[in-house]
C-alpha cells in the first residue's frame, strides 16, 4: 500500500513544548489536506498519509510540503515486514539503470537480519533481477530506503522530497501585515509565517482612484499566501479620504512619509482589535524614499507595537527569487496601480526629520481620519 511520510523539522528540538509543536503542525497538515480523502496516522517522529487516491499524490506532496514544520517526505510502499514483501517493493522501486544502494534502518529489532545484511541481500537481490545497475555504496546514484517499524510494517521508498522547514503557523503569535498589491509583502508575509506566525492582511485602497482589479489583485495574492498561512483575512481599508486630506493640506513631498504614518496607526489599532501583537511590512532598507532608515524612523514613531521588516536586508534580486518560489511574483507584476502611486510627488523627501514631519502634519485631524477609516473597512475572508 502506498504511504507519504512526513517528517518534521525544528519542532523536535524544543524540548518540553514538543507536544504544543506537534499538535500544532498536525492541526496544520489537516487544515492544508482538507480537500483529499486520507487517513492520518503516527509512526514515532513522524506522520503517514495512507488510504489516498494515487493519482493525487503530487498535489497531496505539493500541499505538505509547504507546510511550515514539515522538513522532509516520501512516498513510500508499506509492507509488511517479512523478507519476501520487502524484496518485492524493493526491486519494484529500483531505478531502471545507474548505480544505486540499499540503506536499512531497522527499528524493530525483532526482524531476523541486521540492517547491513538486509541491505546486502536486497542488493543482491534487484541486481540480479536487473543487470543495468550497479552497487555504489559511497556515492549512489539512487538509493533504496528500506524502514522497518515496529508494528510489524517496513517503509520502502526512494527520493526525500524536501519540506519548506521552518515552525508551525500559529506557534509564533499573530501579527497584521501590510499588504500591497507589490512583490515585496507577499514574500514578508511568507517569511513571517515560515517563523510560525499567524497572519491576517490589511490592503489600503483608494477607490475611486485605485481600481476594482487593483483591489481584486491583492485578493488574489492573499490567497495564493494562504497556502502557506492556511487562513487569510483580509481587511480592505478605504483610504480615499487620507489621501485627498494630506494632498490638500501638506506639502506634496510629504505625501508619502505621512500616508505611511496613517497606515501605520491603522494597520495598529486593527491588530489590537483582532489580538494581533505585532505588524508586519515588505520594506527593505534604502530600497526607495519612503524606505531610508529617516523615513522609516518617522513611520515607526505612530507605532506602539513591534513593527517586523522580514526583508530589510534583502536585495530586489532575493525578494523576486523567492516571490519566484512562493508563486506570488506573476500576480505582483500585474500592472494595475497602488493607492502609493496617486498623488505621488515629483520629488519626495528622502530623508525627513521627524519634527517637520509631526509640524506639517499637525494640519490634520489625525485622530478623526483614523477613526473614519476603521469604520470603512470590508473584511474579506479567503476562502
Ligand atoms: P511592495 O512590493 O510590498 O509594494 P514596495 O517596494 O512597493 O513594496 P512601498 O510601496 O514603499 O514598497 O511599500 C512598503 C511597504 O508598505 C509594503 O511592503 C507594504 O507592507 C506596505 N504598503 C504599501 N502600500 C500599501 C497598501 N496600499 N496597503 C497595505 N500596505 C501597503
Ligand atoms: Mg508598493
Amino acid at each position: 500500500m502506498k504511504a507519504i511520510i512526513i517528517r518534521y523539522s525544528e519542532i523536535h528540538l524544543k524540548g518540553n513544548n514538543k507536544e504544543y509543536f506537534e499538535s500544532a503542525l498536525i492541526s496544520n497538515l489537516k487544515t492544508a489536506l482538507k480537500g483529499f480523502d486520507l487517513q492520518f496516522g503516527r509512526s514515532n517522529a513522524r506522520y503517514v498519509l495512507r488510504n489516498f487516491d494515487e493519482s493525487l499524490t503530487p498535489q497531496i506532496i505539493d500541499c505538505v510540503k509547504n507546510v511550515f514544520g514539515v522538513h522532509s517526505l516520501s512516498v513510500a510502499e508499506e509492507v509488511p515486514s517479512t523478507l519476501e514483501d520487502i524484496r518485492a517493493a524493493a526491486i519494484a522501486l529500483a531505478p531502471k539503470r545507474g548505480s544505486f544502494k540499499v540503506s536499512t534502518n531497522r527499528a524493530d529489532k525483532r526482524f531476523p537480519l541486521h540492517s547491513m545484511d538486509l541491505s546486502a541481500e536486497i542488493g543482491g537481490d534487484v541486481l540480479e533481477n536487473n543487470s543495468a545497475l550497479t552497487v555504489n555504496l559511497h556515492n549512489p546514484d539512487h538509493v533504496i530506503n528500506i524502514d522497518i517499524r515496529e508494528n510489524g510494517k517496513t517503509f520502502v521508498f526512494r527520493d526525500v522530497i524536501r519540506g519548506v522547514n521552518g515552525m508551525p503557523v500559529g506557534t509564533g503569535g499573530k501579527a497584521v501585515a501590510m499588504l500591497s498589491g507589490g512583490i515585496d509583502s507577499p514574500v514578508a508575509m511568507y517569511m513571517m509565517a515560515k517563523r510560525g506566525m499567524s497572519l491576517r492582511a490589511v490592503h489600503f485602497h483608494s477607490f475611486p482612484y485605485t481600481s476594482a482589479q487593483a483591489k481584486q489583485k491583492v485578493l488574489d495574492l492573499a490567497a495564493i499566501v494562504k497556502k502557506y498561512t492556511l487562513r487569510m483575512t483580509v481587511d480592505v481599508v478605504s483610504f480615499t479620504e487620507i489621501q485627498t486630506a494630506i494632498h490638500e493640506r501638506c506639502p506634496e513631498e510629504y505625501m508619502i512619509t505621512i500616508m505611511r504614518r496613517f497606515m501605520m496607526r491603522i494597520a495598529e489599532k486593527l491588530a489590537r482589535i483582532n489580538g494581533c501583537g505585532a505588524v508586519v511590512t515588505g520594506e527593505s532598507l534604502g530600497q526607495v524614499a519612503s524606505q531610508t532608515l529617516e523615513s522609516i524612523t518617522s513611520t515607526n514613531a505612530v507605532a506602539h507595537i513591534p513593527v517586523f521588516r522580514p526583508l530589510i536586508g534583502f536585495d530586489k534580486e532575493e525578494i523576486i527569487d523567492i516571490a519566484h518560489k512562493i508563486g506570488t511574483y506573476e500576480t505582483s507584476i500585474l500592472p494595475y496601480e497602488d493607492c502609493c502611486t496617486i498623488f505621488l510627488p515629483k520629488r519626495p523627501v528622502t530623508k525627513p526629520r521627524l519634527s517637520a514631519v509631526e509640524k506639517v502634519e499637525s494640519a490634520l485631524d489625525v485622530e478623526t481620519l483614523v477613526q473614519n477609516a476603521l469604520q470603512n473597512v470590508e473584511t474579506v475572508v479567503i476562502e
